[in-house]
């Protein structure tokens, strides 16, 4: 247990340099902090990627380790005030153990969930709007409080984005007498995913199951068939009512993996165009894992690929011999949702109804979306691009009083 703030008696950083200060002696020097993180999907330390108001968000804490002399556990609690108004307090969701002997820098802190100190935010302080935070208390989980350094403070603003209008349709298809649909988990995985992943706060989310027009075995043109008896009830249904804005996806089960259908997009829409269709594969990845995915679905980051299309998004080319560079600009090599440097880092605020965990996904492991590659994720380019079509797409049809 730690007995005092005096474990944390340390070196002072040059910039609050002041008299000297005995070692364990007199009053504790202050803990230096590295950066406020304020992420819902993929950020840097700048918090340049932007918040979309009411999406989950996890304010992440890194604290200097080398500012401590000795290693022990602490936690912390921030104060918040949303658009000026009266500051409400908010403690940690854990500890950290700050060990100056294995103090591996804040890369290493960014990219592990364990050695952040975290925040939920609460649905108040994330509201379209300017949020300041405050390092109010940095404390041992005895409750000794400890002297808090500079930068203790962290503004950043929330921006009102339309929700992510979408219909799932499952297709479903006959193998001899067999009947084959897509298992409810995998439709789970795929509103789940995106809703994570996505630069929204909400889905407006709707799902059928529907006879296919095709039938095994499947070929090249089932996807395609599959688009067009997607595209012609989506047609169906926009004249009935359906918001025009609602993207079609159809989903087509793989019976276990035998029936694996290649997903495709209808187009690659260079405007704002929702009427255009996608359709995908799903199934769980099974024992050997399917492009990193070891969960009970692989329909989710399939499906958020294939809808990305649905949004303009292009192919980044990599892995190189694997995939066509149809996207010259996507700016990260080897297709990571990061350059090099380690400058963004993805997050994961996780999913308790799945259950999906919340965690820290390093830039230089986890590949855009729209790549071929494993590990997938959403990079901060193919994030702010589809916010702006997002934003495009909601104002083609004007809103109704
Ligand atoms: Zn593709």
């Amino acid at each position: 247990m730690a007995k005092s703030s005096r474990r944390f008696v340390g070196f002072q950083r040059t910039r609050f340099r002041r008299a000297p200060t005995p070692a364990l002696a007199g009053p504790a020097a202050s803990i230096g902090v590295r950066g406020i993180e304020i992420s819902q999907c993929i950020q840097d330390l700048a918090n340049s990627v932007t918040l979309v108001a009411d999406k989950a968000t996890i304010a992440r804490l890194y604290l200097d380790a080398a500012t401590v002399a000795k290693a022990g556990n602490v936690t912390a609690e921030l104060a918040w005030s949303h658009e000026g108004g009266a500051e409400a307090y908010l403690p940690a969701m854990n500890t950290v153990r700050l060990d100056p002997a294995k103090d591996g820098g804040v890369q290493n802190q960014r990219t592990d969930l364990s050695q952040s100190l975290n925040f939920r935010l609460p649905p108040q302080a994330i509201g379209a709007g300017q949020l300041q935070l405050r390092l109010s208390r940095v404390y041992t989980p005895a409750g000794s409080d400890l002297p808090v350094g500079a930068p203790d403070t962290c503004t950043v603003s929330f921006t009102a984005a339309p929700p992510l209008r979408i219909r799932v349709i499952g297709l479903r298809y006959k193998i001899g007498t067999k009947t084959v649909a897509p298992d409810a988990v995998h439709f789970n995985y795929l509103r789940s995913y995106l809703g994570r992943a996505y630069p929204v706060a909400a889905l407006e989310w709707s799902q059928v199951v529907v006879d296919a027009d095709f039938a095994s075995p499947f070929d090249d043109s089932t996807v395609d068939l599959a688009n067009a008896q997607i595209a012609a009830l989506r047609s169906r249904e926009v004249s009935n009512g359906v918001d025009p804005r609602t993207h079609y996806f159809g989903l087509v089960s793989d019976n276990g993996g035998d029936h694996f259908m290649r997903g495709k997009a209808f187009a690659i829409p260079s405007s704002a165009q929702p009427d255009t269709v996608a359709s995908g594969p799903c199934g769980t990845p099974g024992p050997g894992g399917f492009a990193g995915d070891h969960d009970l679905s692989y329909a989710d980051w399939y499906g958020a690929h294939e809808l990305g299309h649905t949004f303009g998004r292009y192919h980044p080319g990599f892995p190189k011999d694997a995939q066509d560079a149809s996207d010259t600009s996507f700016p990260y090599a080897d297709g990571f949702i990061s350059t090099p440097d380690g400058r963004f880092v993805g997050l994961d605020t996780g999913d308790q109804a799945l259950p999906a965990p919340m965690q820290a996904l390093p830039g230089n492991v986890y590949h855009d979306v729209m790549t071929y590659a494993d590990n997938q994720w959403l990079s901060a380019y193919t994030y702010q691009a589809i916010l702006t079509r997002l934003i495009a797409e909601d104002a083609l049809v004007p809103a109704v009083a």
